[in-house]
């Protein structure tokens, strides 16, 4: 992985720093559904970007690896718009859900075709659509997951087998989502090997400085962060994922995020937001207390004061 540093960016991410640490543990609440982020210390916070030409820097504890929980939704479509281009809307909606991530009540109108892929259903959907494409090569989803973060990053990424466990014991909510579409018919593998994969997603663990990086692509029309890679997705389809990630990124928020904040952006209830600057960088910012609507409190705060120092924004 070629990098130069330091970056032009490098005092406005101190600056952020300085600004939220005192702030840290003053608000919000660490997700509390499972032992494994209930235990997360909250006084946690990092900050990392990568620009379109290849310069990183970071801040806080941006080394320190973290549950990407819903972020891992950004890459799953990722991968499977490689795969299936635009025979992947049959099955999944492009409207904003303006109900919270795990909500159920729009599936039985729509005939169980999920609103989006960034709400659990459409990740679910979207984990569905991915098992059948490994199964037809005799592969697996998890595989060509860890296959692709690996590759984005430029060393190897792994799954928190303590998080996968208890996604499984505790996700009644996504197995009754997933259950829900299969009655329509509108996921073909057994429910519990799409889920299998689904909640291994939610387990990947990754740092602020490598999410930077993985999502790098898309500020760079698709172009892999690594020099010589083949292309991750063309420029049209780049361009669909940024517009999904603005207007459903942060689900019943994404209102809110492109009001006050105006990047494309991907958010998990581990406390990760990834936002994109097209054609200029990436940002990855974690801190694990969360808002009311499952989006990081600081990392929000974080992303405002960016937006504002360095006036950067799609509009
Ligand atoms: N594992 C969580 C779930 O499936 C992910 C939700 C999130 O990050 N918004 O509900």
């Amino acid at each position: 992985m070629s990098t130069k540093t330091p970056t032009r960016f490098q005092p406005v991410l101190d600056e952020i720093v300085a600004i939220l640490r005192p702030q840290l543990g003053q608000g919000g609440t660490v997700a509390s559904y499972i032992p494994a982020l209930a235990r997360i210390d909250a006084r946690q916070f990092g900050i990392a970007l990568r620009t379109c030409d290849g310069e990183e820097a970071g801040a806080g504890d941006f080394e320190t690896p973290f549950s990407i929980q819903s972020v891992s939704k950004l890459f799953t479509l990722t991968l499977a718009m490689q795969r299936m281009g635009d025979a992947l809307w049959e099955r999944i909606g492009r409207e904003p859900s303006g109900n919270p991530f795990n909500s159920l009540v729009q599936l039985e109108n729509e005939q169980g075709k999920p609103r989006n892929p960034f709400i659990n259903a459409g990740a679910i959907a979207v984990a569905d659509r991915l098992v059948s494409q490994a199964k037809a090569k005799g592969g697996s989803a998890k595989t060509d997951i860890l296959r692709l973060m690996s590759s984005l990053c430029g060393e190897p990424i792994a799954f928190d087998g303590e998080v996968a466990q208890s996604e499984a014991d505790t996700g009644f909510r996504n197995v009754a989502l997933a259950n829900f579409m299969k009655s329509f018919g509108k996921i073909d593998n057994d429910v519990a090997e799409v889920l299998d994969t689904y909640f291994h997603q939610c387990a990947l663990r990754m740092s602020c400085r490598q999410l930077a990086r993985a999502a790098a692509f898309l500020c760079r029309d698709g172009a892999h962060p690594i020099a010589g890679e083949p292309e991750v997705t063309g420029e049209r389809q780049t361009r669909r994922i940024n517009s999904l990630m603005l207007t459903c990124g942060t689900y019943d928020a994404a209102g809110d995020v492109a009001f006050s904040i105006g990047l494309p952006c991907k958010s998990g209830v581990g406390g990760g937001i990834v936002a994109v600057v097209p054609d200029q960088l990436t940002l990855c910012v974690w801190s694990p207390a969360l808002d009311a609507t499952g989006n990081s409190l600081l990392g929000m705060k974080a992303l405002e004061l960016f937006v504002a120092r360095t006036g950067l924004s799609v509009f």
